[in-house]
């Protein structure tokens, strides 16, 4: 592990959680995330924690994703700034399923921000922006607005 890394990964329940900022210190990180998945047949990934990544940090995680060729990798709650990158990056995900993700949306109330995780094939599915409207907002009556732009949020979604 290096000192000066930004992004940590720890292990809760098998699946593995990456937090922090992916930048040009992330590589040991990574690497070692790769010893430590070794050769199992499949990897979970909750990326939710992923607050920022810059260009040497899509750089570190896609050398990352190519270690994992071949294993069934799953990323969950895909963080708004992961969303980005999978969204600009045909390479980011690699061979990865992305399973759920964090999307953002906004009490017209209050002004509250939440992330909910949306399961996709389940609550979202290509095409289906209709889907994003009616969630419940927990501080009033009305329902959250989703907070960006669908059809650039969702992106990703047409090679899912
Ligand atoms: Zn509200």
């Amino acid at each position: 592990m290096s000192a000066s890394a930004l992004v940590t990964v720890s292990n809760r329940d098998g699946v593995y959680f990456v937090e922090g900022i992916l930048d040009e210190h992330s590589p040991p990180v990574l690497n070692d995330l790769a010893d430590r998945i070794g050769k199992a047949p499949q990897a979970t990934l909750d990326t939710g924690g992923v607050k920022r990544i810059n260009s040497l940090g899509v750089r570190a995680w896609v050398e990352f994703m190519k270690k994992l060729a071949g294993k069934q990798v799953g990323f969950r709650r895909c963080s708004p700034a992961f969303v980005d990158q999978l969204n600009s990056i045909s390479e980011f995900r690699g061979g990865a399923k992305i399973e759920s993700f964090l999307a953002p949306y906004v009490c017209e109330s209050s002004g509250a921000v939440f992330y909910e995780e949306l399961t996709v094939g389940k609550d979202i599915k290509k095409g289906d922006f209709a889907a994003l409207n009616g969630r419940p907002c927990k501080v009033c009556p009305k329902p959250l607005v989703f907070d960006d732009l669908p059809e650039r949020y969702l992106l990703f979604l047409d090679h899912v």
